[in-house]
């Protein structure tokens, strides 16, 4: 039986399975992700927030990196939150930066500025009826994106989630609150 994996080399991982386990996933159909043996064994990724440069060359260094782009060219759905966009994209604005390049956009890296840190606000997502809330840390935009890719939510006319077919990014983090509304709608991927 698949398993739904979460990436947990770094970050806040553990986070991402409470809120599977709170949107009713059963905790042995979960798997953290550190090996590729772990990697065989999900037939979806999580992606969580973190810090993508440690998190880049963890994934070269241990080959997990090729392992889950081969996954992703054979279909396999990823979502990333906030790092995990950043690991998706294709270019980091400003930087040479080691990336799975999977996800058709440029994204800039703490682009809503040194002084703010964090914060949370209310965010309409293309398919929602209501909108989240959006917790923004450190968090990452959507500079320029491709034809195929669909823009999901934007905030201060900043695109902040997008879809590209079975890649879904999002700079916020829906697994810091008790919404599993994004977490439930993944599994339909
Ligand atoms: N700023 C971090 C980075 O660039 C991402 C922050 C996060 O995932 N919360 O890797």
């Amino acid at each position: 039986m698949p398993q739904i994996g979460v990436l947990a080399v770094q970050g806040d991982f553990e986070k991402h399975l409470e809120a599977f386990v709170r949107a009713g996933v059963a905790p042995s159909d979960l798997r953290e992700v550190r090996v590729q043996e772990d990697l065989d064994a999900v037939d979806r990724l999580v992606i969580p927030g973190g810090e993508s440069t440690t998190v880049g060359l963890l994934l070269q260094r241990f080959g997990l990196g090729e392992a889950i782009q081969a996954r992703a060219q054979d279909g396999m759905p990823i979502w990333g939150t906030c790092m995990g966009m950043i690991m998706l994209a294709n270019r980091v604005e400003g930087r040479d930066q080691w990336t799975l390049g999977l996800l058709d956009i440029t994204v800039k890296r703490n682009a809503f500025g040194a002084q703010v840190h964090s914060f949370e606000d209310a965010v309409e997502v293309k398919g929602l009826d209501e909108p989240v809330m959006g917790v923004f840390i450190r968090a990452p935009i959507v500079t320029a994106y491709g034809s195929g890719v669909d823009v999901l939510s934007t905030y201060e006319d900043k695109v902040v989630a997008v879809r590209q077919g079975h890649l879904l990014g999002t700079s916020f983090h829906p697994e810091l609150t008790t919404d599993t509304r994004l977490h439930e709608w993944f599994l339909t991927f």
